[in-house]
């Protein structure tokens, strides 16, 4: 699923061989619109189509796909079902583009989900200007993908070049990697509604079950634990690739998440997005109005340091204002169940001893129980029923944020009802209640927590 894209020259001389545009709109035709695109070019694919025939290829066709495969028919095989649901998928990318449904109508291009690659080859299905892949490739009105066990993962592959395609021919996009790989993979996340099998979607999964083999999720978890994590500078930097890596496109999809849903940066994100898609657009996002660079990279590394299944950026968007000083009389506010990390305003001085104590009681979410719903109701101790990130749901956890460039994080100072520590570190304390951001819609309530700053115990920062 990389993109490299084909040079317009060799792109030109291909689709000749294969066959002659029918017809191409009048641009002035086009209504005047906030974004600007290119006219479908509308191909005759009857050529193509006759030769996949001819090679014993299944040929299976939508409204705006063609997908030719060597795969063989099975029994409860969804294939058939593909075009189906790219033609779905394909009116929320041109809404997402804010392109007329009227203008979509005459694109449609031609996929081939390939077991074997010599098949497409020798039926000249595959041509050798086509450089070698690894799980797809794009060009323009075209794109190849190689089959995959998984139904879930095969769809995913196919919408991901899809994306490429559509892009690249009505935006003539040629952006930046982490841009085009990254809202390729956005708008190919999706699930499969349970009763009617259609396409929903899904950019930030809620389950993990909607998206098997996917993985984004899990690998950006394996290379924050692991200190790999990469900074929104860097990830920025990435080059393109035939043979992308997981990773590399786990941490593209991250910043398009990131940049489309967090509240600061929607507004420079949707600025970007006007055309041209051009190698400009990182530059226009990053001097645009308001474009802290710094704050920017810390929320991005809170971002991941806490994305998960059903992530709502909303009530996790993080104040890192640095509040007040604890009073010798001590201080005390609430902690929602329902959000991230808080800033209560307290403002820790390193080496200097403080004890927090907490009180009261918050729904931390519910569980069946007949017809019903139990809800279930923590101190900030937590409850052993479930737990998340190694700790019970619904304990109270306090941490202070640790500048480590791209492996800046969260660091713990302690957890539960009772916590007594020394600061690390001058800053901000914060504070949540454990619970899956997923599960944070479920939540209600509050705790009550107050902070003492113990003077009877000091050390010296350097003493820590
Ligand atoms: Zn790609």
């Amino acid at each position: 699923m990389t993109c490299f894209m084909m040079q317009q020259g060799v792109f030109l001389v291909l689709l000749t061989l294969l066959s002659l545009p029918v017809h191409v709109h009048a641009s002035e035709q086009a209504p005047v619109h906030a974004k600007t695109y290119s006219e479908p070019v509308s191909f005759d694919w009857r050529n193509l189509i006759h030769r996949s025939q001819l090679a014993g290829l299944h040929v299976f066709e939508g409204d705006h796909l063609v997908l030719i495969t060597d795969r063989p028919r099975r029994v409860g095989d969804d294939i058939e079902k593909l075009p189906e649901i790219f033609d779905e998928a394909v009116n929320v990318w041109a809404d997402y583009y804010s392109i007329p449904l009227s203008v979509v109508s005459d694109w449609k291009v031609c996929g081939c989900l390939i077991v074997d690659r010599e098949r497409f080859r020798e039926a000249g299905l595959l041509p050798d200007a086509i450089p070698d892949f690894t799980n797809g490739y794009c060009d323009h009105y075209r794109f190849w993908f190689v089959d995959q066990s998984n139904p879930a993962y095969r769809r995913h592959l196919m919408l991901h070049e899809g994306v490429h395609a559509f892009t690249t021919t009505l935006l003539n996009m040629s952006a930046p990697t982490w841009y085009t790989e990254g809202i390729a993979e956005w708008l190919a996340t999706h699930r499969l509604m349970q009763d009617t099998e259609t396409y929903e979607h899904t950019p930030i999964p809620s389950s993990s079950n909607d998206v098997e083999q996917l993985g984004r999720i899990e690998m950006i978890h394996r290379l924050y634990n692991a200190g790999g994590a990469t900074g929104i500078q860097e990830v920025f930097k990435l080059r393109p690739t035939r043979h992308g890596t997981i990773d590399s496109y786990a941490l593209a999809w991250s910043v398009v998440a990131f940049l489309t849903t967090h509240p600061r940066y929607q507004e420079a994100f949707v600025a970007m997005e006007q055309n041209p898609f051009d190698k400009r657009m990182t530059h226009r996002l990053t001097t645009h109005a308001g474009w802290n660079p710094t704050v920017v990279s810390r929320d991005f590394n809170a971002f991941i340091s806490e994305i998960d299944y059903g992530y709502d950026t909303d009530s996790m968007i993080i104040d890192w204002s640095q509040g007040d000083l604890v009073p010798d009389e001590g201080v005390a506010s609430s902690v929602a169940a329902d959000r991230g990390w808080q800033n209560p305003g307290w403002c820790l001085e390193a080496g200097q001893h403080y004890r927090l104590q907490a009180t009261g009681l918050c729904t931390v979410g519910a569980i069946q129980e007949g017809d019903g719903q139990l809800e279930l109701k923590s101190t900030a101790d937590g409850i052993s029923i479930d737990w998340y990130r190694g700790k019970p749901l619904g304990r109270l956890l306090a941490a202070q944020w640790v500048n480590k460039g791209s492996k800046s994080c969260f660091e713990l100072t302690g957890e539960g009802a009772e916590i007594d520590f020394i600061a690390r570190r001058s800053g901000p304390l914060f504070l949540k209640i454990n619970n899956p951001p997923g599960q944070l819609r479920e939540c209600r309530g509050a705790i009550r927590v107050q902070i003492v700053h113990d003077e009877s115990v000091e050390l010296s920062p350097s003493e820590k």
